[in-house]
């Protein structure tokens, strides 16, 4: 069998939706599977929409999701995206609607000067008189007569009347193609095998199916994904919530979490819901995905994200904690690794992502951490704050075994004094030493802050009581 060469071809009019990534990780895990080849096509032919800004955007998040591509022109040692834009300078798309015309399966339409929209006249011949005249002239592709089919790996042999579907533009007036032409033409030209994308695009595909009968070449295998839905069971949109893959790296969700949640949805891996990808390439059956709507379930997201940040080697959750904090500009901790990963270690089984993370280990790096209003009220603020503390901070003063065992002997013998009962005394020492009453174990805590930690910050919590 030849090589399987599949591509994403986003149009660069917004952030990467999820349903995108989604679309295009499925496109990229069966080429990897195959070892065929991956190709990004930026089709931006539709100026008034398409910004680089998008663009960049859409790319940077590849990056990130760990979607790479083997083919394009050469951007300095690496492969930068194809893009139709570039491509339409070169007379790729016009070539072919020549042939067409030539053929009279397209044919010039010639539009009124006034009324934009009204056509005054369809021809073969080029018309040179109304080009120099400044009219608007497109060329559209004739729909023939008769019946379109093709098969979906999904849905099985499809039909439509060719009579259901409208004569449609190739070449705007603009000279920039229309997608359903263009995508045939890079298709064919890029020896795309197999498309796979969502299924709004199925209604597309006959219009598309012409254009390759019209020009004699054979189809891509197609298959048409349901859409990612919302939990009102409509596409998932804007009206749901953030959809941007830039949106759940900001919030602290890994690449790997993003990327086994949406392998999830709708392709059954297995028993297991949990597991890095790549490990799975080979289970991956384009068939086999599921032709229901599936339902984006950002908790679940979560949950999927927090298993994987506490399955992961604890120094390679560090990196990419390191790299968030850095995405998102938020104040970097500094302190040596060794310290950072016990931190990291304790503290990423309370959370799901890293922006939890951050603040539940914030106390752990910075000392500017403010108290939460519940504890100064309920605790800092109580009658027998003062006299806990200041036998904690002579009690861990005097403590040399700063193991959990040591620590956690040191907040027996304070809660033994009776001053307060046991729970009060633990809450007021962890909120003193973390601003927080939901932490790691106390002990735990204890024990990584360290004696100076520790003394310093019971003594500024004393200085803070009653403010
Ligand atoms: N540019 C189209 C889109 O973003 C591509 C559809 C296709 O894969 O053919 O929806």
């Amino acid at each position: 069998m030849s090589e399987v060469r599949l591509r994403f071809a986003p149009s660069p009019t917004g952030h990467l939706h999820v349903g995108g990534a989604r679309t295009a990780l499925f496109n990229w895990l069966y080429a990897r599977k195959m070892g065929g080849k991956f190709i990004l096509r930026i089709e931006d032919t539709d100026l008034q929409r398409s910004t680089k800004e998008s663009e960049k955007a859409i790319i940077e998040s590849l990056r990130w999701c760990g979607i790479d591509w083997d083919e394009g022109p050469d951007v300095g040692g690496s492969y930068g995206p194809y893009r139709q834009s570039e491509r339409v300078l070169k007379g790729i798309y016009d070539h072919y609607a020549r042939i067409l015309i030539e053929k009279q399966m397209a044919y010039y339409t010639v539009y009124d000067k006034t009324d934009r929209k009204k056509p005054i006249l369809n021809t073969y011949e080029y018309p040179e008189e109304y080009a120099q005249q400044g009219y608007d002239i497109t060329v559209s592709f004739k729909v023939p007569e008769g019946i379109t089919r093709f098969y979906d790996l999904l849905k099985g042999d499809m039909e439509f009347q060719n009579s259901t579907i409208e004569d449609f533009v190739m070449i705007k007036s603009d000279g920039f193609p229309t997608y359903n032409y263009a995508v045939v033409i890079d298709d064919y030209l890029m020896r795309i095998t197999h498309v796979f994308r969502g299924e709004d695009h199925l209604s597309n595909t006959p219009k598309q199916i012409m254009v390759y009968n019209a020009l004699g070449w054979n189809t891509p295998q197609f298959m048409h994904i349901p859409l990612i839905l919302g939990f009102d069971r409509t596409p998932l949109s804007k009206r749901h919530g953030a959809t941007s893959v830039e949106h759940f790296r900001g919030i602290g969700i890994l690449s790997r979490g993003l990327m086994n949640y949406l392998a999830l949805l709708g392709w059954s891996v297995g028993e297991e819901e949990i597991f890095n990808l790549r490990e799975k390439l080979g289970n991956f059956e384009p068939g086999g995905i599921s032709n229901k709507g599936v339902v984006f379930d950002p908790e679940k997201l979560e949950w999927v994200n927090g298993k994987h940040m506490r399955m992961m080697e604890i120094d390679e959750l560090w990196k990419e904690f390191v790299g968030w904090v850095q995405f998102t500009g938020k104040k970097m901790p500094e302190c040596d690794e060794g310290y950072a990963v016990k931190v990291i270690g304790v503290c990423r089984e309370k959370v799901n992502t890293l922006s939890q993370l951050y603040d539940l280990s914030y106390p752990f790096f910075f000392d500017d951490y403010v108290f939460e209003d519940k504890f100064v009220s309920e605790y800092l603020n109580a009658p027998y704050a003062g006299e806990v503390l200041k036998k904690a901070i002579e009690f861990f003063t005097q403590l040399s075994d700063w193991s959990i065992e040591g620590t956690e002997k040191v907040c027996r013998a304070i809660a033994d004094m009776k001053i307060a009962s046991k729970n009060k005394v633990f809450q007021l020492l962890r909120g003193s030493v973390t601003g927080k009453l939901v932490t790691p174990g106390l002990f735990e805590t204890l024990s990584i802050l360290g004696k100076d930690r520790v003394v310093r910050r019971l003594e500024r919590s004393i200085a803070s009581m009653g403010c």
